[in-house]
Parts: structure tokens; sequence; C-alpha cells
């Protein structure tokens, strides 16, 4: 019965709480933090905590430095990694604020939530389940990073070396509050996947911040190396990040994309949500895979998209619609398969919602499903077209979104691309092995 701010501040004093982080995120999807004394708690759910946004990639200029963070109570937890000699640190995850008391525009929470009000005002309330895949690798004693932890593939027991790993994590996001649904050895050697239960968007995107950093601070434990890059090895399967996706009704919670009569089993909402995904699937790929690196997984041949398509049984497919179990209509969604985990969530999440809206808005009619595993016919003959394939793409294919743009909106949109343009150029740039062992002996 108590009011949430009390109640927080009893949970606290029960947890023996010494110290809270405030955490949130910049443009890029990095974590960060500030930590505060318990005693401090009270004053900064009241007042808030000031700091200097000019130090925050992509925040602020100097002109304009000084925020101050929100923190959100829903989203207290005990950090179980983080427990130092009997000292118990927990965290809260802020939103960002400017002096005159608004969200501030640059903060991908504030965007996501932005976008989120917008749904909610048209009835719809946006359900997302990621799956995060990444690599473990080895490392030394001094950190260096060394091979792949183990030569196991999907779903293997016996070569498996990560199987009690995986349930620690599993154990410390679900002591997080973070409800697991699966967890398994991914295709590639020392690769493994978490699932994570449907939340709604915003949600999710702070369970996947956390996430990441608690996966790394568990493979560290013991002795290994967390990578949520996209490829970190050539000629294996990358990393994805699928996401599950799909509007309830805001005020019964009924699944908008549930029709039984279709031969899908989709509504026609779920159909022009697909087709509005299909259509920003250029405009939004910035956003879903944002590093240079991200475009070395988005090639044929291992289970990652490439051709703008949809379809049920196809892996190669950009969009999949997952099988569910006789009559749990509830269970309907799509799949969006372009996304990897290097992705600042709120971003994503923010751009697939917008994506999925505007061809709500527009009724934009699906294309047939495409059922061939795409890399083995002809894509152009079904006038199929394609993702981007490098960064520098990606990026043109977002200035030219203006549905995408405006959903980030003018502040993060500049500052994103900014900072990933230089990532690109600086790529140019460089001279690879790969050139020097091809061209330098014959040319
Ligand atoms: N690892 C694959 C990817 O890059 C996905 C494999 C799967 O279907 O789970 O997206
Ligand atoms: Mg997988
Ligand atoms: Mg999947």
């Amino acid at each position: 019965s108590d009011d949430p701010r009390t109640a927080l501040l009893h949970r606290v004093e029960a947890d023996q709480v010494a110290f809270i982080n405030l955490q949130f995120t910049d443009v890029l999807g990095i974590g960060k933090t500030v930590t505060i004394p318990v005693e401090e708690l009270p004053d900064a759910l009241d007042h808030g905590v000031w700091f200097d946004g000019s130090s925050i990639e992509g925040f602020a200029r100097m002109v304009e430095s000084d925020m101050y963070l929100v923190p959100d109570i829903s989203t207290y937890a005990v950090v179980p990694w983080d427990q130092h000699q009997g000292v118990t640190t927990a965290r809260l995850i802020c939103s960002v604020y400017t002096p005159d008391g608004k969200p501030f525009a640059g903060d991908p929470r504030n965007v996501l939530r932005r976008m989120l009000d917008q749904a909610a005002a048209a009835g719809y309330r946006f359900m997302v389940a990621p799956e995060l895949e990444f690599f473990l690798f080895k490392t030394d004693p001094n950190g260096n990073i060394l091979e792949p932890h183990d030569k196991a593939s999907y779903f293997d027991i016996s070569t498996d070396l990560a199987t009690h790993i995986r349930r620690q994590m599993a154990r410390t996001l679900q002591a997080m509050g973070i409800a697991v649904e699966a967890v398994h050895h991914e295709v590639a050697p020392g690769q493994h996947e978490i699932d994570l239960r449907y939340a709604d968007a915003l949600q999710s995107a702070d369970h996947l911040v956390t996430a990441r950093v608690a996966l790394k601070a568990v493979a560290q434990m013991n002795g290994l190396h967390a990578t949520f890059m996209p490829k970190p090895i050539a000629g294996v399967n990358g990393s994805g990040m699928h996401v599950h996706q799909s509007l309830l009704d805001r005020d019964t919670g009924k699944n908008l994309f549930a029709d039984p009569d279709d031969p899908y089993g989709l509504s026609a909402l779920a159909r022009h949500f697909i087709a509005g995904l299909l259509a920003h699937a250029r405009g939004m790929c910035a956003l879903l895979a944002p590093l240079v690196n991200s475009y070395k997984r988005l090639v044929p041949g291992f289970e990652a998209p490439v051709y703008i398509s949809w379809g049920r049984t196809n892996r190669s497919a950009l969009v999949r619609v997952p099988r569910i179990t006789a009559g749990r209509y509830q269970a309907t969604r799509i799949e969006l398969r372009c996304p990897d985990p290097a992705c600042n969530p709120y971003l994503a999440y923010t751009a697939m919602l917008a994506a999925g809206l505007d061809g709500i808005r527009r009724k934009l009619p699906l294309r047939d499903a495409t059922e061939e595993d795409l890399f083995h016919v002809d894509p152009r003959a079904r006038g199929l077209t394609t993702l981007p394939t490098s960064l520098g793409s990606a990026l043109d294919a977002l200035r030219e979104d203006e549905v995408i743009l405006e959903a980030i909106g003018p502040s993060i949109a500049e500052r994103f691309l900014d900072a990933r343009q230089q990532e690109w150029e600086s790529y140019r740039a460089y001279v690879s092995q790969w050139e020097i062992e091809r061209y330098l002996a014959i040319f």
C-alpha cells in the first residue's frame, strides 16, 4: 500500500544496499552510470542528479551541457555481480532531462518513450522479444582475447563447454527481473543465444542494455570474454538479435496481429505492419545493424538476411512468421532478422515501430511471401531488393528516410549520423590484410 517512492526506499533498506548506480545510455547504445551512496537516494528521487551532458557521446555541445537524471523507480534491481566485500550495489535506469524540466530529445530512452506514447495514442501496445546471440572467447591472464571458448555447434551437448556458464547467465538475468525463455549453444564455435521473454518495448530495451553488461560480467568471472560484435569470425555465422514483435490492443491486451482464418495467421493490420518494415528496411538498417562489421554478417549463406522479403519457414527472409501452437493466437508475432546485438535497443525499437506504424497508416500492401531459400535462387528475378551492403550505404539510406528520421528526432539523427559516418570514413581509408594478400604481389 506504500507509494512507489516509499516502497523503493524500504526495498533498498531490506536489500542492505550501500550504493546506487544511476544508469542511462548514449546515442550509440553504450551504458553510462554515475554512482551515489544510498543516503543520497531520496534527494535523487525528488530532484534528480545533475551531470555534464557534453562529455557523453552524441549528447550535447558545451553550451547546453547541464542535464539531470530522473530515476525510473520500476527499474530497481540489485546488481548481482557487483557485490564487493559485503557492499551491495543496486541500479536504477534513468531518463535524461534538460534544465527546463523537459525530457532531453537526445536521450534514446526518451525517444522510445515518445514513440510508444504515439503508438498508445493510436490504441497500440508494442511487444517485443529479442534473441540475443553472442560469442564467448578465451582470455589470457592479462585479459587479451584468444580463440573461441569451445568447438561446439547448434544445440550440441557433449562438446559444449558453456552449459553452466549459460545457466549462470540466465540466473543472473532472472535475479535482475529479466525473464529468460531459453538458452542454447548456437551454430558457430563459442556462439550462444539467450532468448528473453516478451515484454513491453521500453522494458525490453532496458533489459537488453542490462543483459549485455550482465553477460560480460558473468563471462569475465569465468575467465572468458563475451562479445556482441556481429561478425567476430569470418566464414562462420555471425551474431544477430532477431526481434519478435506484435501489437496488442492497448485496452484489452488482445493480440491485433492474429487472424486464425488467414493462411499465415496474420491480420490485415499485421500485414500492413510487415509491409512497413519492408518499406523502411533500408532506411532503418543503420540503426539496427550499426557497425562497419554488421555488414559482414548480412551476407548470403550464414542464416542472416540479405534480401528484403518475408516468409514462414525461410531463414534467409528478412521477416519471418514463426509457427504458433494450434489455437494460441495470442502468441502470433513476426520476427525481424536483420538487427544485431551491437545496436542501441532504444533506437532500434523506435525505428521498427515507426516503420510498422507507417505501413499501417498508409495501408501499405504486402507483397507475396517468398518461401524458397533465397541463397539458392536468383532474387533479382523475383524483384527482391537487398539490404544495404555497407555501413556507408545504410547511412545514406537513413538520410533519405523521413519517417525514421522523424521518429528518432533531429537531435539524435544528427549525432548518430555524424558518429557513424566518421567510423565509416575511417574504415574506408584503411587498407586491410586481405587487400595486401590479394594485390601487393600481383599488381
Ligand atoms: N546467427 C544467425 C544470424 O546472424 C541467426 C541464426 C538463427 O536463426 O538463430 O542472424
Ligand atoms: Mg539464433
Ligand atoms: Mg530467430
